[in-house]
């Protein structure tokens, strides 16, 4: 099964995933995560992916797709994958549809988690990610058991990404709506898309997630 987890920055898609990816039996894929590890490992990708992502801007669609095709060829993919935080634009997926097309495979449900702008800056305002394992937390919402250390794997390397800084969350949020959200009403006319209110609880919001796959 192809799922794509959509939705703005901050609206909790991280925090789903790994709930998603137990039950559908699909690896989680998440651009934002690959890029980050590229520049964690300081590889040319990660070098060139880091100055749109200080900006809080997108990533070159080309680049994107190339990477996201080459693993969904991965033969842990084969049965299909999370994506996570991709497609962020029309180009994106329709190279992605095409490619699925012509590889006999196709998205099988988009799961759309809506938030409002100002619940998102408070969620990424707060926000700490794991480096090590990309585990998100939140300061007030849903801290680690012990402060800066991850309940997943245990390294203290939970810390403060870069980019949800104030200033750059804005930026975030202004390229969601000039770039990303007309991805929506694209899925919808090929594809179709669950909306769920993730608003709520992290609970309910899963809740109604794994409902949405069923
Ligand atoms: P969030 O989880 O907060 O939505 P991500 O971790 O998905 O953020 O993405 C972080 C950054 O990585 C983005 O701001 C963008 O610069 C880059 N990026 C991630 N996915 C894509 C994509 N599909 N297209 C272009 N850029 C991307
Ligand atoms: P995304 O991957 O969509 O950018 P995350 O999953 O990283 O979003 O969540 C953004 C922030 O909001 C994190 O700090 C996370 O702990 C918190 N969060 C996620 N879902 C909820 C929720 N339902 N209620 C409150 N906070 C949440
Ligand atoms: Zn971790």
């Amino acid at each position: 099964m192809n799922i794509i987890l959509f939705g703005p920055p901050g609206a909790g898609k991280g925090t789903q995933a790994a709930a998603i990816c137990q039950r559908a039996s699909v690896p989680h894929v998440a651009t934002g995560d690959i890029f980050r590890r590229n520049l964690r490992e300081g590889t040319p990708l990660g070098q060139l992916a880091r100055g749109y992502m200080d900006r809080g801007e997108l990533v070159p669609d080309s680049v994107v797709c190339d990477l996201v095709t080459d693993r969904l060829g991965q033969p842990d993919a084969q049965g299909g994958v999370l994506l996570d935080g991709f497609p962020r634009t029309v180009v994106q997926a329709a190279l992605l549809s095409k490619w699925l097309d012509e590889n006999g495979r196709k998205i099988d449900v988009v799961v759309n988690l809506r938030v409002p702008d100002d619940v998102l800056v408070k969620r990424l305002s707060g926000r700490r990610t794991c480096l090590a394992c990309g585990a998100t937390y939140h300061v007030d919402y849903n801290p680690p058991s012990t402060p800066g250390v991850c309940d997943v794997c245990g390294k203290a390397d939970v810390v403060q990404r870069d980019d949800d800084r104030e200033e750059t969350v804005l930026a975030r949020l202004s390229t969601y709506h000039r770039d990303t959200a007309a991805v929506l009403p694209w899925l919808q006319e090929r594809v179709g898309v669950v909306d769920v209110d993730a608003t709520r609880s992290i609970d309910d919001v899963g809740a109604a997630v794994l409902a949405a796959l069923a």
